[in-house]
């Protein structure tokens, strides 16, 4: 009862579990798409402003190598060279440098801003190879906007013989991704970076401008985004120790990494929430459970007890001890029609008190029956195969019942529990013998013998009225054949 209580709420609580370790797995899952779909809106902004950067580039190139352009007025070259892309919102500068790295022309003013670029590291780039086309670099602080934090976006400008005549290049102001990254929510720990392929970080949402520039090759994570064009991962970050459920993607036509990162512990806040709360209801309900259980099984365990009591003292003569008269008849039956299946003898002994009546009337009816319990212990105590049973068939008489016994193992029995009961000198002025005594009548049933039960009763009675009639304190067995 208590075990099945247990492995009922076990199985509750096992259901119960399985049920939240799914709603956590779909939390997840959930979570990575919810970072994909992020991504990709951060991705079309970023592809689409990058496209119109390259047009402008490109249309500035072709410009600078327009000798008609170039003789034009410095209003009229400006307006051909710098379409509107020059006042988009976060665009720093437009520069054209010449070979040597310094300005020629500024979209920002008709008289260039003075400044030599030559040590920049795209300057080099396109330097020294004439077919990198579109190059992305490396933030930067600006030197003429006062240190805003850029990333250069160039061209190489070629002369007809392909020798080096400059670079064009377009300052996109950081600014820019700070404020589309700080639109796309992510929870309160999530994080969006936009990373160079080549490890330097360009920017990431929560912002920390010592993070920008960083190189990150060497993270964990980072070799996760080189692994494939996008995916998704779970890892610690390197920069702010949170773990994250991270997406990233390749964009497909620019050196560029981005990536959306959502907080496990924001991915699971919800789920968290409401497992602890079923937990706590579960766990409750399995704790009552079990206590109920246990209750009931204490209880019931304890009513079994008392109904087998029950049933023993209704088999059980209250002052002996002994079986009572009704188990008696239940025992005979039963152990007669064994002892007639198996062929087997049956023998049955008679014990009656002597001279009982004037005990009682001489010592009192308390002392008789205290004697009658003292005697009844003495048969209880000589017989010893468990098949064997002694009952008390009324008032100071005994029915002893011994199944595969042969008359001789009767009358030795029989003889053991006279001599008990006279061993026992209970005195008995009214006796000729001065104690009490019993007398045993025996009989005993054999396969040949054709013969019912009350026959062997009837056998054992009237040996034991012979016992008597030879003076009392005898065994007697019973010669006749049973009728
Ligand atoms: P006998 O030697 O011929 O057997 O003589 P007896 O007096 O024993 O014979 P009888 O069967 O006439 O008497 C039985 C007496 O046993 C009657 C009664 O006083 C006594 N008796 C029967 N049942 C009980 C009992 O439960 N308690 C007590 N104290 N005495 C009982
Ligand atoms: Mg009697
Ligand atoms: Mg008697």
């Amino acid at each position: 009862m208590m075990i099945a209580g247990v492995l009922i709420a076990l199985s509750m609580a096992a259901i119960c579990a399985m049920a939240l370790y799914q709603s956590r797995l779909d939390a997840m899952a959930h979570a990575t798409e919810a970072s994909r779909n992020v991504a990709l809106l951060a991705e079309h902004d970023i592809e689409r402003n990058f496209e119109l950067y390259a047009l402008s580039l490109q249309n500035v190139v072709d410009g600078v190598n327009d000798p008609e352009l170039m003789a034009a007025s410095p209003r009229l070259r400006a307006m051909a060279l710098f379409d509107r892309a020059a006042t988009a919102t976060y665009l720093g500068s437009i520069l054209v440098l010449d070979a040597e790295g310094n300005t020629v022309i500024d979209a920002a003013s008709e008289v260039p801003r003075k400044g030599n670029f030559s040590d920049r590291e795209y300057f080099k780039v396109h330097q020294n190879d004439p077919n990198i086309g579109l190059y992305v670099g490396k933030p930067y602080a600006s030197r003429l906007r006062g240190g805003s934090l850029s990333i250069p976006l160039s061209r190489r400008i070629s002369r007809a013989d392909g020798s080096f005549a400059g670079v064009v290049l377009i300052a996109v102001q950081l600014e820019y991704f700070r404020k589309l990254f700080a639109s796309l929510s992510l929870g309160p720990h999530g994080s969006v970076a936009l990373i160079g392929r080549d490890g330097s970080m360009i920017m990431r949402q929560p912002y920390d401008e010592k993070v920008i520039g960083r190189n990150i090759r060497d993270a964990s994570t980072f070799k996760h985004f080189l692994s494939a064009t996008e995916g998704s991962f779970s890892d610690t970050s390197v920069i702010d120790g949170v773990q994250r459920l991270y997406y990233f993607k390749n964009l497909p036509n620019l050196p560029l990494i981005i990536m959306v990162a959502e907080a496990h512990t924001d991915i699971y806040a919800v789920w968290r929430h409401r497992a602890l709360l079923i937990a706590t209801v579960m766990g409750a309900l399995a704790a009552a459970f079990i206590g109920l259980s246990f209750a009931f099984g204490i209880q019931l365990r304890r009513r079994l007890r008392a109904e087998s009591e029950l049933a023993m003292l209704a088999r059980t003569d209250g002052l002996t001890g002994l079986s009572n008269r009704r188990t008696l008849g239940e025992i005979l039956d039963g152990e007669w029609r064994r002892a007639r299946r198996t062929r087997s003898v049956f023998s049955l002994l008679f014990v009656d008190i002597d001279k009982f009546k004037v005990y009682n009337d001489t010592y009192g009816h308390q002392a008789g029956d205290d004697t009658l319990t003292a005697v009844a212990k003495c048969i209880g105590d000589n017989i010893r195969r468990p098949a064997d049973s002694a009952a008390r068939y009324g008032g100071e008489e005994f029915i002893v019942v011994l199944p595969d016994t042969s008359p001789e193992g009767a009358a030795h029995i029989a003889e053991n529990i006279r001599a008990a009961i006279s061993g026992l000198c209970i005195e008995h002025s009214g006796s000729e013998y001065g104690h009490i005594t019993a007398s045993i009548g025996a009989a005993t049933w054999t396969p040949e013998q054709d013969a019912d039960v009350s026959a062997v009763i009837h056998a054992a009675d009237k040996a034991l009225y012979d016992a008597k009639a030879q003076g009392r304190n005898k065994v007697v067995l019973s010669m006749s054949p049973l009728a």
